[in-house]
């Protein structure tokens, strides 16, 4: 208690503050790109040091802590829906110790709970994307991704594709419930994925980085016909609402996933119920004996509390259920031989060096290759070449070198001498103080091409759909591509004369780059030129504050300064970014392929803003000496603003476009910093929360009006 009033010491504050920052920019990595730069257990360190921070200093808590959110967020391209009863994540618990913790904590929350009256039912924890599909008179209406927890997208003609989801539920008519809400995993079977990244390799297109994102990409197309190529199925793990003619027949988990069954759906293997709290621990460590053999990528178990009132009664925290709890598998480790160690250059000219093993069999998914970081981590590890290495992999398929196994050391290893010279280029490399990275610093170096390419066609640059790594390295062996600006040279013929590429994927390319090219706003350009430590979040920022690249370019350091984000070291390496003849060259060549995306002043027409509004969005901010409206000209300038429940008119994503170019900040989370909460049909627990802090409520109509668009 004593300790909850001393004042939090400064070092602390900052690294809750920098928990928070890391954790969001991951959640969006995983959540909205589908494209994780992290191990998920690498994620789950930095979520517990904040939960553990947060609870030794309740009051570095805030209301938008990714500690009190279900992560997860709508994609603006596909239309959002409200949830009738939220859709929750799972706590963690990752030994025995936690899990007694967690069985303790519950039976204090609910006083006449006791031990011995718990039973739970047990199921695998698949690693796919949350899905809950809605059944009206038996037949499939909705499919709604879990999104943010009250709001997900609606995919459902996507969903329909997946073969083993029932069109309409199974079983005579009274036993049909008139009202349904399935939730349940969409996954991809281990065999299935490697099969389907086969197949995208072979076509020279993106492949995934595990199964998880696999089924999420797929899921979350707006073509179906895509969706409908992808083996994907969908495991039932429970429901939301339920109503039927008569009285409600289930009563326990159990009879929710024998009846779900029942109904024409697929739920886990193995699932069964445990009758005590003692035997959970048997039934994971079962489990994990078996993953190995199990069709799906697993990461724990789940244990749920059987009787469906001892659940109501326990509820929910923020974030979680507190009757159920995902009790994950210890990181799996193998032993092997490190046979080398390789230097990959990045696109920023970094060189990381990689280790090459023996391949070994780790948890079902075979290695053969595992990051080392940089050289300081090699030393630190006491790494040798030869040496009998421990290897791990937890959670998803990105796998670490643990260290050397020095015992089983015969005197043949040797020591890794870093390169002084670029491996690709042989240019020399070069170190800053305080780095931990060695940097190509030759601009022309063949692997940095490469890679800036490649960034530049992924979604975190340009997005072009169906270009991939792997087409646009062929596209540089056969000289086709030698700068970003040569994609736009791309033509029918020339890319036709490619192995394996027929002329209906050729044209499929250029069409892919003449749309991105078409849809591209400036955000998304800053971003895919790669400039180093410009990030989506800088790019946003910096597009919000310069109507084009040519007044970025004529910036001063202390002009970007002023934008939000941007400190010296950013703006240093902007400046050196423009300064730089090669890149000088690249940006008009980038222009005379009429990608030059320029603010245009706001008119009328939602659609005036193109894909990506949030330039004119950010005509609020600009300083008077670009010419730009004073702040005061947005409506909704400097306003924070939220929206809840499914609004009539508006799709979500244009009712945040129109928000954004209004001015305001769109945000996810009800705090006292939102000045409006607008709200749509079914509104949930956002609204309680914004009426308890006092916010004003604007409906869809007020809002619109507003923003003067009646
Ligand atoms: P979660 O995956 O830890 O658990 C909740 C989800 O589990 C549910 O929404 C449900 O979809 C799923 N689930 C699977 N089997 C289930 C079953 N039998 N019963 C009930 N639910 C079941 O939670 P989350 O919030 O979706 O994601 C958090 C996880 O995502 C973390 O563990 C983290 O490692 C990972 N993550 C990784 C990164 C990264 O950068 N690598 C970033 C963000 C999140």
């Amino acid at each position: 208690m004593i300790a909850a009033h001393s004042p939090v010491p400064e070092n602390t504050r900052q690294r809750a503050a920098e928990l928070r920052r890391l954790l969001e920019y991951h959640s969006r990595r995983y959540y909205v790109m589908d494209d994780p730069e992290i191990a998920d257990a690498e994620y789950d360190a930095l979520f517990r040091e904040l939960l553990l921070l947060e609870r030794e200093h309740p009051e570095l808590k805030t209301a938008d802590s990714p500690t009190l959110r279900v992560g997860g967020a709508v994609l603006p391209a596909l239309p959002a829906k409200a949830h009738s009863l939220r859709m929750y994540s799972l706590d963690n618990v990752f030994d025995l110790e936690e899990w007694r913790d967690f069985v303790k904590k519950m039976l204090r929350s609910a006083p006449g709970l006791r031990l011995e009256d718990l039973a739970f039912w047990m199921e695998p924890k698949m690693d796919g994307l949350a899905m809950e599909l809605v059944y009206e008179n038996g037949l499939l209406t909705t499919a709604l991704t879990r999104g943010d927890g009250s709001t997900g997208e609606v995919v459902t003609e996507n969903m329909r594709t997946v073969k083993n989801i029932p069109l309409r539920l199974a079983g005579a008519p009274e036993r049909v419930p008139s009202l349904l809400e399935v939730r349940g995993e969409v996954v991809m079977t281990k065999k299935d994925f490697a099969a389907l990244n086969a197949r995208q390799e072979a076509a020279g297109t993106k492949s995934f980085a595990n199964p998880r994102n696999a089924a999420a990409g797929s899921v979350r197309q707006l073509d179906s016909s895509v969706a409908a190529g992808r083996p994907l199925r969908f495991i039932a793990y429970g429901m939301g609402l339920a109503a039927w003619a008569g009285a409600t027949p289930w009563k326990t988990q159990e009879d929710v996933m024998l009846g779900i069954r029942e109904l024409g759906f697929t739920i886990a293997p193995r699932a069964s119920l445990c009758s005590s709290a003692l035997d959970v621990e048997e039934w994971r460590r079962r489990l994990s004996d078996q993953r190995d053999d199990f069709p799906f990528e697993l990461d724990g178990a789940v244990a749920k509390v059987n009787d469906l009132d001892t659940q109501r009664e326990l509820g929910f925290t923020a974030r979680a259920p507190r009757f159920a709890v995902a009790f994950k598998f210890a990181a799996m480790q193998a032993e092997t031989t490190l046979k080398d160690i390789v230097i990959q250059v990045g696109r920023t000219g970094v060189l990381t060096p990689v280790a090459v093993l023996e391949p070994v069999n780790v948890g079902g998914v075979v290695v053969q290759r595992a990051t080392l970081h940089n050289e300081d981590e090699i030393k630190s590890k006491q790494i040798l070449i030869g040496d009998s290495v421990i290897v791990q992999r937890a959670g998803d398929v990105i796998p670490e070198l643990v260290g050397p196994v020095v015992e089983k050391r015969g005197g043949r290893e040797r020591p890794f001498i870093f390169p002084e010279r670029c491996p690709e280029c042989g240019n020399h490399v070069h170190r800053e103080e305080g780095e931990a990275a060695w940097r190509c610093v030759n601009r022309a170096c063949p692997a940095v091409i490469r890679e800036s390419i490649k960034h530049f066609v992924s979604k975190a640059g340009l997005d072009i759909q169906g270009v991939g790594g792997k087409l646009v390295e062929r596209l540089i062996d056969r000289r086709l591509l030698k700068s970003p600006a040569d994609l736009f040279r791309l033509r029918t013929d020339n890319l036709a004369a490619l192995d394996r590429m027929g002329e209906k994927s050729a044209a499929k390319v250029v069409e892919a780059v003449d749309e991105a090219k078409k849809k591209a706003g400036l955000p998304r350009l800053l971003s895919a030129l790669g400039i180093r430590h410009v990030g989506e979040q800088t790019a946003k920022a910096l597009a919000q504050a310069f109507p084009s690249l040519d007044d970025l370019a004529a910036a001063s350091a202390e002009d970007l300064r002023q934008v939000p984000d941007v400190g010296p070291e950013v703006a240093a390496a902007i400046k050196d970014f423009f300064a730089e003849d090669g890149n000088r060259r690249l940006l008009q060549d980038l222009k005379d392929q009429g990608l030059w995306p320029v603010l245009r002043p706001p008119v009328p027409a939602a659609s005036a803003a193109g894909a990506e509004g949030g330039q004119i969005s950010l005509l609020s901010l600009l300083p008077e000496a670009f010419g730009g409206p004073t702040p005061s000209s947005a409506p909704l300038a400097g306003k924070c603003l939220l929206f809840t429940g499914s609004l009539e008119k508006l799709s979500r994503g244009e009712a945040r476009r129109l928000a954004e170019e209004a001015g305001a900040d769109v945000v996810s989370s009800v705090s006292r910093k939102l000045d409006y909460l607008v709200v749509g049909d079914a509104p949930g627990a956002k609204l309680d929360k914004a009426r308890d802090l006092g916010i004003a409520i604007l409906s869809e109509k007020e809002f619109m009006e507003k923003i003067g668009r009646t």
